[in-house]
């Protein structure tokens, strides 16, 4: 490299580093120089760019105790705490070190143990970057631990309003139903109204009473007659007085023919009764097998006949046929006495 091209060189990055200053604003910058910046651009005033930061140990001594503190005792405080002070109250202004004084007099910085400890006095940035980098790092997961905390306990409240919602549902419900009781009661004992199951329970309280009754009424008439059937011996001596009644309407017929001087014959149906009441006379003929027949008009007679010939005239066997008979006189019997019941029945009127 000649030394005309590296004097070029030089020249040119000293151009770019020139033009690269100042996009970094100070704290205390005005709002003219934030906004270039934040374009990218240079601040406009020096003191508006980002200068160097001077922060004073964390736990160096108050201004009220070092005032009080002898002279050993200011000379023995850590190196850390001999750090700059800037004087512009004083004539000619000046860094002073921030322990190293007392009433009436102060020590330019760097004081002796300024001088003397040198790095010792600051942290070089790089070290306190890292610093910061683990402190952001411990802060995050902090931040993280705090909001995994405020979502457990939103999730926690979440579930607590729910169950409170359903114990209240629950309760709702509960309170609901218990007043739909109430009010049902009110109902029951006020009878403003007639609820359904009071209907229902009338109802069928109703056919239950009146079954008793009918089954008492029952129970009464089965008493007139159980342990009241008549006997044989009282059906024998029944049978007998009225054959002793018979015998006597006799006597009594032959008595009064026999009574004259010329006597009249005893009528012939005498000795005929006689014989019959007792016992000598065989039946030669039996009573109608369907009386009843005899009670239907030409009509109802018509139909019957006609029904019992359509009985006859089947192919079926004799048993069922005969079944059938019994059946179709059965039917008609009932319809002929209940007709003749009915022509008979005295009327309403007193005619
Ligand atoms: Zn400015
Ligand atoms: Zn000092």
């Amino acid at each position: 490299m000649t030394e005309q091209t590296d004097t070029e060189f030089w020249a040119q990055a000293l151009a770019e580093d020139t033009a690269a200053r100042g996009k970094q604003a100070d704290p205390s910058a005005c709002g003219t120089c934030r906004g270039r910046v934040a374009n990218g651009e240079q601040v406009v005033h020096d003191e508006c760019a980002q200068r160097a930061t001077l922060l004073p140990a964390p736990d160096a001594p108050d201004y009220e105790l070092i005032l009080e503190m002898t002279e050993e005792q200011r000379a023995a405080l850590p190196p850390r705490f001999h750090t700059p002070v800037f004087m512009d109250s004083s004539t000619p202004t000046m860094w002073v070190c921030a322990v190293c004084w007392g009433e009436s007099w102060t020590t330019q910085w760097p004081c002796a143990a300024a001088c003397q400890n040198g790095t010792r006095v600051f942290t070089s940035e790089h070290l306190a970057r890292t610093a910061a980098k683990r402190q952001e790092a411990v802060l995050a997961q902090a931040q993280a631990d705090a909001a995994e905390a405020r979502a457990r306990v939103a999730e926690v409240k979440g579930e607590l309003v729910a169950a409170k919602e359903r114990h209240q549902e629950g309760l709702r419900r509960a309170d609901e139903r218990l007043r739909e009781m109430n009010a049902e009661l009110q109902r029951y004992a006020e009878g403003t109204e007639a609820p359904v199951l009071w209907s229902v329970y009338n109802k069928m309280h109703g056919r239950a009473a009146t079954a008793e009754a009918r089954v008492a009424q029952l129970e009464r008439e089965l008493k007139k007659y159980v342990g009241a059937e008549p006997t044989v011996a009282e059906e024998m001596a029944y049978l007998s007085s009225c054959l002793d009644a018979v015998r006597d309407l006799c006597d009594e017929a032959e008595q009064r023919a026999l009574r004259w001087e010329q006597p009249l014959p005893v009528p012939e149906w005498v000795s005929e009764v006689r014989k019959a009441a007792e016992g000598l006379v065989e039946r030669r003929t039996y009573p109608p097998a369907l009386p009843w027949a005899a009670l239907m008009d030409d009509e109802d007679l018509h139909d019957f006949l006609g029904d019992l010939i359509n009985a006859l005239h089947s192919d079926r066997p004799t048993l069922d046929v005969l079944a059938e008979v019994e059946k179709t006189c059965a039917s008609h019997r009932a319809i002929a006495e209940a007709q003749h019941a009915h022509n008979t029945a005295p009327g309403p009127s007193t005619e």
